[in-house]
């Protein structure tokens, strides 16, 4: 597998860092993925509009523009022996000489990208959907940068994992957040119901391609606070990530989501979601091609 790191395309097996690296010492950095269908990344201004907010909101320059970034992202996709990928992009403060929490004076930053295959959901993962347990949202209060400091979320994920899930759904308050790795819909009444973006969760890319989709399709929705009652009696419930889409979630707790009709299969608002997302995803691939 092919990467980038500083500058260099090198093998993945063959890239080194230095472990005074802050990204390992502090988690202080930030990363992004970008899904990549038959060769052509899907929403790269959106994904490098989102690591300029995350490096930001760390104080982190960003050491490329737009046009290198791209440049690099295409040479990697090109250079894959696989068409459907993602790649993953990751910014650390650099390794300074020495391990101390204040920002390093004149430290170049690590830069480090490599590309996998795309993992997307099974047949029977879309077929009929997959369980998620709830948790309390034990994460930092800027949940809304794409951070490498990723050990809540991934003892969060791991809770799933335990108990034979695929996702672990984060309430905070007594309200939802978002997965561990993925943001949460729900639909009550035929009126689909999306938390607000705000610092307790990740501005998903995928998050804004769903309202999009429901109001280019005059589909009810309302974005606003969704309680942890809301979410346990919703009727049908989603998440949604780059690499997930749009994928119900047919049991909750234990306990199946939704109306007897439709058990153990994701609702018609999720089904119909997912095929519009399917649809406009096509559409811009093709509008690539093109
Ligand atoms: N929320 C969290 C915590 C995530 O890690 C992710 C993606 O990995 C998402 C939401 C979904 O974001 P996106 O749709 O941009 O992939």
């Amino acid at each position: 597998m092919t990467a980038y790191l500083n500058g260099e395309f090198l093998p993945l097996s063959e890239a080194r860092i230095s472990p005074l690296d802050r990204g390992f010492l502090f988690g202080d950095g930030a990363y992004e993925v970008i899904p990549v269908y038959s060769r052509h990344p899907f929403r790269v201004d959106e994904h490098l509009r989102r690591l300029q907010a995350s490096l930001d909101g760390i104080r982190l320059p960003n050491p490329y523009g737009v046009d290198e970034w791209r440049a690099i992202i295409l040479r990697l996709v090109a250079d894959a022996d696989f068409a459907d990928q993602t790649v993953y992009i990751q910014i650390t403060r650099g390794a300074d000489s020495k391990r101390d929490q204040p920002f390093p004076k004149d430290v170049p930053p690590t830069v480090f990208l490599f590309t996998a295959p795309l993992v997307a959901p099974s047949p029977t993962q879309r077929e009929s959907g997959v369980a998620a347990i709830t948790a309390q949202d034990i994460r930092w209060g800027r949940c809304d940068l794409k951070t490498v400091a990723l050990l809540a979320n991934v003892l969060t994920r791991q809770l799933a994992v335990d108990a034979g899930c695929t996702e672990t759904i984060m309430l905070r308050d007594g309200f939802l957040t978002e997965g561990s790795a993925s943001n949460i819909f729900c639909v009550k009444d035929g009126v689909i119901l999306a938390p607000p973006k705000d610092h307790r969760m990740l501005p998903g890319i995928t998050y804004d391609i769903v309202l999009e989709l429901a109001a280019k399709h005059g589909a009810p929705h309302a974005v606003r606070p969704i309680s942890e009652t809301e979410l346990l009696l919703a009727d049908e419930v989603w998440m949604t990530s780059s690499t997930k889409e749009v994928l119900g979630i047919t049991t909750l707790d234990g306990r199946s989501v939704g109306r007897a009709d439709y058990l153990g299969k994701p609702g018609p608002v999720t089904r119909r979601m997912h095929a519009w997302y399917s649809e406009f995803r096509d559409e811009v691939m093709r509008k690539t091609d093109a």
